[in-house]
């Protein structure tokens, strides 16, 4: 199919099936001949269904190469289940030759394919109403320990008044009286804006609380309401309405963030970033700052070396030096022919390559002076890529 230019062989198609029977894993229905394709989950065309729900691994969509038969599956790899809310073709049709084929023609060149994900509230997701009053659910309540009023109506969100005197949302409890006396008598608002204004002969307040009074309701909108927990009246003037409201994009699950021990850099040996593969999150200069002024320095040490990149390399008392230390294994002449001796002196023997040192040790024997020193392993790094140019960095170690 040449209609469409260098891509127009490959299309949207659910792939043949092979003989599964012949593998020993054949079904009655894998032989169906009215549907004998690949999978069973997709369309002729390769596509899913609408309103069908897709697991991790399921395939979602085949495309087929049109001259080599081959096929390729695009697959599911989200963890959570999915249902299909839309399959769109965005691709433009192709012109058709007069006498050519009509199934040269395909708007298959882009395809969209939305899912669902359905996802119950949870603590620390976010939701908002239409005034930017945005915020994070942070406890989700019983509803028999939520508050209710005298008709037993119980409010879905308990929002702090403080959220209003410095962001001046009026429009949010306005749109609470209008969906309140809305809802008393059955009515839908007018919202149009502008509509009323301080200086007109009626105010919101006033027009909305008129229609709450008629309904039998405070005229502010503010209701006595009993403890769920107690079922006591609660002696406060507690308003509440009706708001529209939304979730928004933002949940927890997407970004919660956990680790105890994990992938390492393997240049650095410190934890690697990046919430997919399980790394940690920076402790920064700023976040050092704040822990070196509260005085916790134990705290400190476990961050920055205990839980990152912390080493024990030998290091020379004598040269100051980091790089020089060696350990060496015995080998079978070293270590003599009796078995006692391979036994015995079939150990790691630490030592001190540099030539100041070199010379102050026994050809079997450990260096005294050097010992074993905790650091990040970075600046074990640092010593080798200083060295690489040339430079020497020595330790003063006492
Ligand atoms: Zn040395």
């Amino acid at each position: 199919d040449d209609s469409g230019g260098g891509g127009a062989r490959l299309r949207f198609a659910n792939a043949k099936n092979p003989d599964l029977r012949r593998l020993g894993r054949g079904h009655d229905d894998d032989d169906d001949p009215n549907f004998p394709y690949a999978h069973k989950n997709l369309e002729e065309d390769g596509l899913p269904r609408v309103g069908d729900w897709i697991s991790e691994g399921e395939p979602m969509y085949c495309i087929v190469d049109a001259l080599t038969d081959d096929s390729k599956t695009g697959k599911h790899k989200e963890k959570e289940k999915a249902c299909v809310q839309s399959v769109r073709r965005l691709g433009q049709p192709v012109k058709v030759a007069r006498g050519a084929s009509r199934a040269s023609a395909n708007q298959d060149d882009a395809i969209s394919i939305t899912l669902r994900f359905p996802r119950n509230p949870v603590i620390g997701d976010k939701f908002s109403s239409r005034h930017g009053q945005k915020g994070v659910m942070s406890i989700l309540w019983p509803q028999v320990d939520m508050p209710f009023s005298e008709t037993g109506v119980c409010p879905d969100v308990i929002i702090n008044p403080h959220a209003f005197p410095s962001r001046m949302t009026i429009g949010m409890l306005i749109e609470s009286m209008a969906g309140k006396s809305g809802a008393l008598h059955g009515m839908y608002q007018d919202a149009t804006p502008f509509s009323f204004h301080e200086s007109g002969d009626k105010l919101a307040v006033d027009h909305f609380g008129e229609q709450l009074r008629a309904a039998g309701f405070n005229y502010y909108g503010s209701e006595p309401l009993y403890s769920g927990v107690s079922g006591c009246l609660m002696h406060a003037d507690l308003y509440m309405g009706v708001v529209y409201y939304q979730r928004l994009r933002h949940m927890v699950s997407d970004k919660y963030q956990v680790r105890a021990t994990g992938q390492v850099n393997n240049l650095t040996r410190q934890p690697i970033k990046g919430r997919k593969k399980g790394g940690g999150i920076r402790l920064g200069e700023m976040e050092r700052d704040s822990l070196l002024s509260h005085g916790t320095a134990f705290l400190l040490l476990d961050r920055l070396l205990n839980c990152s990149d912390r080493h024990v390399c030998y290091a020379c008392r004598r040269c100051g030096d980091l790089l020089s230390p060696a350990t060496e294994r015995n080998t079978v002449t070293s270590a003599g022919q009796s078995a006692a001796d391979a036994t015995n002196k079939a150990m790691l023997r630490v030592f001190c390559r540099n030539d100041l040192c070199r010379d102050k040790t026994g050809e079997g024997s450990n260096d005294e002076a050097v010992e074993p020193v905790v650091l990040p392993y970075v600046f074990r790094y640092l010593a080798n890529e200083l060295a690489a140019m040339g430079i020497k960095m020595t330790l003063n170690i006492k």
